[in-house]
């Protein structure tokens, strides 16, 4: 956890920001966690997927946008992603992931929710789900009543719930109740010890709980982890519980541990992958960056180089 919060606080500096986005050392890094920058690249890195069997949620990357122009631009990004996805070769098993401050939620709730419905009527069009990602703690109780209200008119939507945050077990059942969709994640962002766990331990047994109780009684649920120790243990739960495998999916990251993804689906389970991309990546970078200190590595030895010589920084 201490390791997670210098990275990510290190990550808020403006010269490792400047460093790591201008400088071409860091691309195949980059590349390794984002399909590319373009809608092109993300649809044919999901087509590869699709083909394999995979389903596939589309990330275009965007968070907290700074006026509602851009936040109206991103509704419009992301309805160019669903005419992508319309026109790929493998449209029914691709779903998109979208930020609800990359639709203007900072700035306005009635804008940002007007955004998200035409989106979602949009996608409902050609029978696309969409999901709210859940962001910082700021945001859990707008991203949750926003999915709450809308969801009354557009069925195709659902969220995700945090298992570090101390009110997830309540929202769980708050989810069950509306019906919607939620995806279990452990939480990827700093958050203070009064709305969150710390340790380890508790981050991860509160996970399988809430895993369990969506398993059981939520709406295809999404188990979105790569942590083997979560893994095995639900497997097993959904063995005892004869949990048929038409009833969940498991979610895992474009990059990371594809050989469990392939185990998964070898074994018969639904499997999607978060394929995110686009030019805005790097908040998304810094936080997988932040989960494992084996990718530190690499960034470390180009940090220290780069801030030896100012060269590096301004060459590219
Ligand atoms: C599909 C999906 C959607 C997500 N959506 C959200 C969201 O909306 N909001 C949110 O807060 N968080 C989201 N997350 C991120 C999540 O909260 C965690 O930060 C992330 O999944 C790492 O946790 P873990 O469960 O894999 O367990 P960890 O304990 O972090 O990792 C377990 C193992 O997985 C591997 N691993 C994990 N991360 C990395 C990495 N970056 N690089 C290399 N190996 C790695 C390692 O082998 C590690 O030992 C999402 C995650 C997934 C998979």
């Amino acid at each position: 956890m201490l390791f997670r919060t210098l990275i990510l606080k290190t990550s808020e500096l403006g010269f490792v920001r400047r460093l790591v986005t201008q400088s071409f050392i860091f691309r195949p890094l980059v590349r390794r966690f984002v399909a590319g920058e373009t809608l092109e690249e993300a649809i044919a890195a999901a087509e590869v997927l699709a083909k394999d069997g995979f389903g596939v949620s589309l990330d275009l990357l965007g968070e907290n946008v700074a006026t509602l122009e851009e936040a109206r631009a991103g509704r419009d990004a992301y309805i160019e992603v669903i005419d992508g996805i319309e026109k790929s070769r493998f449209t029914e098993n691709i779903n998109i992931s979208i930020k609800l401050t990359a639709l203007g939620l900072d700035q306005s709730l009635e804008e940002a929710e007007t955004n998200f419905r035409l989106l979602l009527t949009k996608a409902a069009e050609h029978d696309i789900f969409v999901r709210a990602d859940m962001e910082a703690s700021d945001y859990t109780e707008q991203t949750i009543a926003m999915v709450e209200r809308v969801y009354k008119d557009h069925s195709n939507t659902g969220t995700v719930l945090q298992s570090m945050m101390r009110r997830s077990p309540d929202d769980v059942q708050r989810l069950i109740k509306l019906g919607c969709r939620v995806r279990v994640v452990k939480g990827a962002y700093l958050e203070d010890e009064t709305v969150a766990y710390k340790e380890k331990a508790q981050v991860d047994a509160a996970y399988i709980e809430m895993s369990k109780t969506l398993l059981k009684n939520g709406s295809y649920p999404a188990i979105a982890t790569h942590d083997e120790d979560i893994v095995k243990p639900l497997l097993n739960f959904i063995k005892e519980e004869k949990i048929e495998p038409a009833r969940y999916e498991w979610q895992m990251l474009y990059g990371i541990r594809p050989d469990l993804q392939q185990k998964l689906l070898e074994d018969g389970h639904n499997v999607r992958v978060y394929v995110p991309y686009g030019s805005q990546w790097y908040p998304y970078f810094s936080r997988r960056l932040a989960e494992r200190p084996a990718n530190m590595l690499f960034i470390m030895k180009a940090l220290l180089k780069g801030k030896g010589s100012k060269k590096a920084l301004k060459g590219h």
